[in-house]
């Protein structure tokens, strides 16, 4: 057995790990080497063993990882979804879709700020965080309140926000626990941290092993089972109010392509990197995954796994306890 480079779980401190998947590899940006998953028997948390200096991370991030040119003549904010669609698409996989009109809000990773629009137009007071210094364009633009760097509760009110959201972060953490502590320190009491982040103890990871689209090695460091995220949040001084499974229908179908062109290592795939080819025998089995999206098949798929407890993707609000 090969001991990680990190020998307790950043979840739970326990002492008992092991490894769970060995050799995973960037399969989607062609990132160099080969990593090993490890696994917490307490908590059942799931762990990328590797530890990045400050450069290899702006390298990774810099590098591989698809910035894309953002036009801000296109930038539009995140619209509001009637009830039949935003059931229909799973909308609230995403967890600003959970936060109600008139709040103080704080989204934590908020990308390219579609929802700081989404918020300020539901009469929110909004504030974000973003590493991508491209945020700062549309913050000047449309002159919204945004820390670029990490997020850091020294850079925030204290005892503030009504509502704290990290969608599709807190894998990306090297320490889950204490961003989630930075998070609940920037709260009211009372307030409540919503978190987005893949179910690594889905049906489809299970099933698919090194296959499983979010893995998404190395760029997630954390891979969360309900358990070990509630174990998470209670380190960090938090209680779980609700948990819930629910996948976006396009994650199936992204599924499915990267199956498809699921490359060597070292090399980006066609799927998730533009200008490169797709491997010429495959060009009819991706149209064929095409029509049956348009026919709305992950749409079922989805739901099905979802109502089973085995969807791709866990939501959960975490209520800031004490003072
Ligand atoms: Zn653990």
């Amino acid at each position: 057995m090969s001991e990680p480079r990190r020998s307790r779980c950043p979840v739970c401190g326990s002492a008992g790990v092991g490894p769970s998947l060995t050799g995973l590899y960037d399969d989607r940006y062609g990132y160099p080497g080969r990593f090993d998953l490890f696994a917490c028997a307490a908590c059942g948390h799931q762990f990328l063993d590797a530890v990045f200096s400050a450069e290899e991370l702006q390298q990774l991030y810099t590098n591989f990882y698809p910035r894309a040119e953002r036009q801000l003549e296109q930038w539009q904010p995140h619209r509001e979804l009637g009830a039949i669609r935003l059931w229909l698409g799973r909308g609230r996989n995403a967890v600003f879709r959970w936060v109600p009109r008139g709040v103080k809000v704080l989204d934590v990773g908020c990308g390219f700020g579609e929802s700081l629009g989404y918020h300020r137009a539901r009469g929110c007071e909004v504030w974000g965080v973003e590493t991508d210094e491209n945020i700062r364009r549309v913050a000047g633009r449309f002159d919204f309140k945004v820390h670029v760097g990490v997020f850091r509760a020294a850079d925030f009110p204290r005892d503030y926000f009504d509502f704290v959201t990290l969608d599709q972060v807190i894998e990306h953490a090297a320490d889950p626990v204490t961003l989630l502590r930075d998070a609940a320190a920037v709260l009211r009491p009372g307030g409540t941290v919503l978190v987005s982040t893949p179910n690594a103890r889905s049906l489809m990871a299970r099933a698919l092993g090194p296959r499983w689209a979010h893995w998404h090695t190395p760029y997630h460091l954390q891979l969360f089972s309900r358990q070990s995220l509630a174990a998470a949040a209670q380190a960090a001084g938090l209680r779980v109010r609700w948990c819930r499974i629910l996948t976006s229908p396009q994650w199936y179908h992204f599924q499915w392509l990267h199956l498809l062109s699921r490359p060597a290592p070292g090399v980006p795939s066609a799927f998730w990197t533009t200008g490169r080819a797709w491997p010429r025998t495959r060009w009819l089995a991706r149209k064929f995954f095409s029509g049956l999206n348009r026919l709305g098949f992950n749409h079922a798929v989805s739901f099905v796994f979802d109502h089973l407890g085995q969807g791709d993707n866990l939501v959960m609000a975490l209520e800031r306890t004490h003072g």
